[in-house]
Order: C-alpha cells, then structure tokens, then sequence
C-alpha cells in the first residue's frame, strides 16, 4: 500500500513537472498575447521587425517601429472595446527563432506567423505595413483582403471608414492581395492587409510619425474590426 501510494505521488509529481515543462515551452513563445484573455477575435500582425526593418525612409524611420506603433494601438482600442485580439510581435525584434543571415532569420519569423496563424484556424489576420515608390508625390492608405468573402467585406469597410475620415481626395477600393505574399499565400485565415501610407511621401511620413495621426488611424480600423467581431 506504501509503496503505491508512493508510486501514486511520484506520478503526481512526474504530471506537474511535465506539464510545468509544457507551460512553459508555451510561455517561452513571447509574441503570443492575449489581450482580453476572451475567445480570440483578430490576430494583429505588425509587419517586419529587427533584423528586417522593412521600408526604411529618407531620414531613417524604419517602417518596422511605425507597423508596431500602430498596432499597439489598435490593440489597445480593441481591448477597451472587450474585443480580444492577438499580437503577432510584441517588441521591436522579428519573431525569429533560428537563423544565423538577415533572410535565414526573415524565413525562420515569416514561419512562425504562420503557425500562429495555423494556432488560431478561422481568426481574421490584419496585418499592418507601410508602402513605398520612387515618386515622392505618390500617397494614401490601401487596404487589401484574400481568403474569402468576410476578409473582403472587412477590407471593403476599412478601405471606405479610411476614404471618409482620412483620405477624401482619394476613391480608392479595397484590392485582392497578391499571391506573391508568401506569408498570405501560406495562411487560410481571412487576411486584410493595411498599407498605412507611403514613407517616401514626406507629408505623409510626418503624418505617420506623429502619435496624433496614429492614433486617429488605429481607432478607425479598430471601430471596424469591431463592427465585425
Ligand atoms: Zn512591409
């Protein structure tokens, strides 16, 4: 009796060590965050990060600390709203795990979004980036959608609140995505991606930097995401 009780205990024991080990393997994974602890709503994908800074501008704003900014923000709005979303990066760095070269380490990142993509089957990505051209005089917000009808009806409300409030001089429409995007080639979640303004357009550089602007821009996408949650 003794020594199964003990065997029993040593069972027990053995249980909570391995399940510790699991947390926390799972906690270890930094990006994942819920913001509300609710069922998931959005997944909110801030495009790029160190070592990949994406689109760089003239005077050295990296478009990677702008993506995040605005990202943080809409979290932010979509948490005081109850709706819960999940952060794809949290911090300035990329969410590489492996890899020693700028593109082993941009490979390693673009592959762990996807599993968390793959995590959370069903959950709309919004990923947030910003765009650039060789004319400076190019400018506007353009949202894209692919995978299915409710990714096309969000990026369709996005695309028009953004028209509205921000951009009235523009009619621009939502577009598909290309395929050429490996990560949205590579996800079957519905994706609406969100080009927040050209970086190369110094009036809208400004605009971008400012926190004014980005807060402006983030509680409208956040008003639509919850229109849809
Ligand atoms: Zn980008």
């Amino acid at each position: 009796m003794i020594s199964q009780r003990f065997r029993g205990v040593i069972s027990v024991i053995a249980i909570c060590a391995l399940f510790t080990l699991v947390s926390l393997i799972i906690s270890n994974q930094g990006p994942l965050m819920n913001t509300s602890g609710n069922s998931m709503h959005f997944i909110l994908d801030a495009g790029h990060g160190n070592p990949d800074g994406g689109t760089v501008s003239a005077d050295g704003t990296k478009e990677s600390d702008l993506n995040l900014a605005i990202t943080n923000k809409i979290s932010k709005s979509l948490s005081q709203k109850n709706i819960s979303s999940l952060m794809t990066r949290t911090s300035e760095e990329s969410i590489y795990t492996e890899g020693k070269t700028i593109h082993e380490k941009k490979v390693s990142d673009i592959r762990n979004r996807i599993d968390i993509a793959d995590q959370t089957p069903n959950v709309p990505l919004v990923s947030i980036h910003m765009n650039s051209y060789p004319d400076p005089s190019v400018y506007g917000i353009q949202v894209f959608y692919g995978n299915g009808d409710l990714a096309k009806k969000i990026a369709t409300d996005l695309q028009s609140a953004i028209n509205t409030d921000l951009q009235p001089n523009h009619t621009k429409v939502a577009k598909q995505v290309s395929k050429n995007v490996y990560l949205f080639s590579h996800i079957s979640n519905p994706v609406i991606l969100i080009e927040c303004g050209f970086l190369t357009n110094t009036e809208e550089l400004a605009k971008l930097k400012s926190e004014e602007y980005q807060i402006q821009l983030a509680e409208i996408i956040a008003k639509v995401l919850s229109d849809h949650s």
